[in-house]
């Protein structure tokens, strides 16, 4: 059996009772990276086997499923959230699923869901993208075609990157594209930036340092509901 385990984004306290649970009675965890994989097993008090899960090396997704099919039950965890989810995992969910090893995928922590939630813009519909390419144009491209099914657009970025992605927002979407960065989420510093794709950019760009894990949330212009605080104007407000 292979389980799916979603593992804490910043927090250890957020990891689920069945996570662990799941995880002191599996023969073996499946991991981006064992070094870090044992680190919160042992703060969790558990002593398991570890192994490495390359989900770009074929002979490393047969390693693991060879584990499954001798009858061993797996967890399957990433360096954090939920596996699968821009993180490895889905070639050995695929092809567990296709030699009848039966899966089980366990709710837990995912920095999308969690962003989406403290966002407030949407109880229902949102394209997901993930990670960007690199190239610009691609980019660029992907952001344009996802805006236009008319939902807010959710993407991963890292702070090395996250200037450059709100300035490639700005020039693809226009300035005032309304964007709410999520910062360090279920950490001590978790912050959430509300602003416009310009705004934002001029604002992190004066920083020398950008840090911390960003999740960035594109919104559509509308009229701000009554009482709303973020006024059309305001680039950048911390709260
Ligand atoms: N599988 C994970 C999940 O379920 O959310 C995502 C892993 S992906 C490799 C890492 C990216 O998730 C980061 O670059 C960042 O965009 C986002 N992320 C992870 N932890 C975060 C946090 N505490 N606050 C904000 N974003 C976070």
């Amino acid at each position: 059996m292979l389980y799916i385990v979603p593992t804490p984004i910043g927090n250890l306290q957020d990891i689920t009772l069945r996570a662990l649970e799941t995880l002191k009675s599996a023969d073996a965890v499946l991991c981006e990276d064992t070094r870090r994989t044992q680190i919160l097993l042992s703060h969790f008090g558990i002593s398991k086997p570890t192994y490495r899960y390359n989900e770009n090396d074929a002979r490393s997704v047969a390693r693991c499923l060879e584990t499954l099919k001798s009858g061993e039950n797996c967890a399957l965890v990433s360096d954090c959230g939920t596996p699968c989810i821009s993180d490895p995992g889905w070639k050995l969910v695929k092809e567990a699923v296709a030699a009848g090893i039966k899966v089980s995928s366990l709710p837990g922590p995912s920095a999308v869901a969690c962003a989406l939630a403290g966002a407030g813009i949407t109880g229902g519909a949102f394209t997901f993208l993930g990670f960007l390419p690199r190239k610009a144009g691609k980019a660029a491209r992907l952001v344009a075609a996802a805006y236009e099914l008319k939902n807010p657009v959710v993407l991963y970025e890292s702070p090395y990157r996250v200037v450059k992605m709100l300035e490639l927002v700005a020039q693809t979407l226009g300035e005032n594209t309304p964007v709410i960065l999520a910062r360090e989420l279920s950490k001590i510093y978790e912050e959430w930036l509300r602003g416009t794709a310009a705004g934002l950019a001029a604002e992190l760009g004066k920083k020398s340092k950008v840090q911390g894990e960003f999740v960035m949330i594109i919104d559509r212009p509308g009229e701000p509901e009554q009482g709303e605080e973020n006024a059309p104007d305001s680039h950048f407000q911390n709260i």
